[in-house]
């Protein structure tokens, strides 16, 4: 099916009494399913957010949205070699360090994880497994004019890739509502895209969680004297409203996997956890709050913080960083498997006149060409280089994005704000950024969102595809399990540039192939 004839005439049109009656049942749907988040406090008060017992759906869409089949499946193909390939980067300190370097004098953030690494170093690191945890980010670029769309990289995600328990969600969600009998609380009005079609199966849960799983089977026995309990354990943000996607990995790990598992907030890292004195194998032990005297031995430390910058509000926060990092349990991710998803990283891998750099890693012809293949043109800003010259010319950079290190959304400088942007800044500053063509996904698709607020809003939306893949390595190469499994659709109005849920700017969605 051509894209146009796609998009001219969906999603069906509902009558307001429809709408009503669609909204009111999902709504319903979101909470008897967790599909929820913690309310924003501007929507609530701050006395009922913190008593901990409400909670809102999570922003989603009304419909699924069509998504070309032959990119879902691209993307999916992909998967476990991108895994490979920013394991193979993050082993390779010498190369990683490389361009680490070119960043450090420009970047505070950057430069305070290049210190725990080596202050890591200094000491020698105990434990040689890792856990990536990551997610490939997408849209369909789709050329004026042309029918059909080729799959292009937004970026790619080696830390708190989230949005795998809330997706496969959306997914029963929408997949319920196609399936339901006519007239029935959950149906949607008839659609010749809906002939038949249901979203694919979305394993996000399963293979997140079968990824920590094999983390915490691979580090053995425990390592304390005496033998402790393990666990596995969630760092997470203080007031964290995505909580339940969170929730959706922690339980499959109790309930299926048979494992224990805690969730502890970053300020509370160093009163909770201790490395046991006197052990060179350097155990993390774990104290619960609710059983003092009961410790867990971590074998997998799973980061849903430590991403950004406000994750880190003193030195002591730094503190439990590195102890965390100095231990035996898995982390997921090492800071440098964390450094590996700079932006900075996805430029120099996709420099056309640098081929060295991806062939360096990834192992045949035909891989390094399915990887460019995806790989949407990038810069780096050195003075008279092509990035500098698209970069400082308003018509050119209208058409691109400016990036710095950064994770979570809310970042990124767009089109012709980019020239005044950069001449506001040291030009010695500029190394710290990457200039990115802008990917141009369908224009004319259109959907109804329901936001967390309850308000309902309807227009032209731009969709991201985002893969999952989990990868447990060893130091020397050795990799032990390495999986492509489950999916993330988010939506965002067009006319926003950004596309992070959590950071407010878009909704979950999932996706009808066509
Ligand atoms: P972050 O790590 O903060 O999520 P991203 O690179 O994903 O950074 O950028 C944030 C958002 O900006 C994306 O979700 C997407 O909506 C938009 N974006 C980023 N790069 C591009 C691009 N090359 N073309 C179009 N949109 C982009
Ligand atoms: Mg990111
Ligand atoms: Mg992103």
């Amino acid at each position: 099916m051509a894209a146009d004839s796609v998009h001219s005439t969906y999603p069906p049109k509902l009558s307001p009494a429809q709408e009503q009656f669609l909204v009111s049942t999902i709504k319903d749907w979101t909470i008897e399913h967790g599909l929820t988040v913690r309310p924003p406090v501007t929507f609530v008060s701050q006395e009922a957010v913190s008593k901990g017992v409400l909670a809102t759906n999570a922003p989603v869409t009304l419909f699924p949205s069509p998504f070309p089949k032959a990119c879902f499946e691209e993307a999916r193909a992909a998967q476990k070699v991108y895994n490979e390939l920013y394991a193979r980067i993050t082993m390779d300190e010498k190369w990683l360090g490389e361009v680490i370097e070119e960043l450090i004098d420009v970047d505070d953030f950057v430069a305070e994880l290049w210190k725990v690494h080596l202050a890591v170093q200094k000491q020698g690191y105990v434990q040689d497994l890792s856990l990536g945890l990551f997610r490939s980010d997408y849209m369909p670029h789709t050329l004026s004019g042309s029918q059909t769309s080729s799959l292009k990289q937004v970026e790619f995600n080696t830390i708190s890739s989230s949005f795998g328990g809330l997706s496969s969600r959306v997914a029963a969600l929408h997949s319920e509502l196609l399936t339901s009998p006519p007239g029935h609380s959950l149906s949607y009005p008839a659609h010749p895209l809906f002939d038949g079609r249901v979203p694919p199966e979305n394993t996000a849960v399963e293979t997140l969680s079968a990824g920590l799983a094999a983390a915490h089977q691979a580090y053995g026995p425990s390592k304390s004297t005496p033998p402790l309990p393990l666990c596995i354990l969630f760092v997470v943000q203080e007031g964290e409203r995505n909580i339940f996607d969170q929730l959706a990995l922690s339980t499959r790990l109790s309930s299926f996997h048979k494992i224990s598992v805690f969730r502890l907030i970053t300020s509370e890292i160093l009163d909770r956890t201790s490395i046991a004195e006197n052990n060179p194998l350097r155990p993390l032990i774990y104290n619960p709050p609710h059983a003092e005297n009961s410790p867990f031995e971590v074998t997998t430390v799973y980061l849903r913080s430590f991403y950004a910058p406000t994750d880190y509000k003193s030195d002591r926060d730094w503190s439990a960083r590195l102890q965390l990092e100095l231990s035996a349990a898995i982390k997921c991710p090492t800071v440098l498997n964390q450094l590996s998803g700079c932006k900075k990283i996805q430029q120099v891998l996709a420099d056309p006149n640098r081929p060295d750099h991806l062939s360096r890693f990834v192992p045949t012809e035909e891989t390094q060409e399915q990887l460019r293949r995806t790989f949407a043109p990038q810069y780096d800003l050195s003075s008279n280089s092509r990035g500098r010259e698209l970069a400082l010319n308003p018509e050119r950079a209208a058409l691109h994005v400016l990036k710095p290190q950064r994770e979570g959304g809310g970042n990124n400088i767009y089109k012709d704000a980019i020239p005044a942007f950069l001449r506001s800044m040291p030009e010695s500053d500029w190394k710290g950024w990457v200039l990115m063509e802008l990917i141009q996904p369908p224009t004319e698709a259109s959907n109804v969102v329901l936001r967390s607020d309850g308000e309902v809003v309807s227009g032209n939306v731009v969709g991201e595809l985002g893969i999952f893949g989990t990868i447990l390595w060893k130091s020397n190469g050795e990799i032990l399990h390495n999986e492509e499994g489950g999916w993330l659709m988010r939506t965002k109005g067009k006319e926003s540039n950004e596309g992070g849920v959590a950071a407010g700017f878009s909704s979950l969605d999932s996706v009808i192939l066509y």
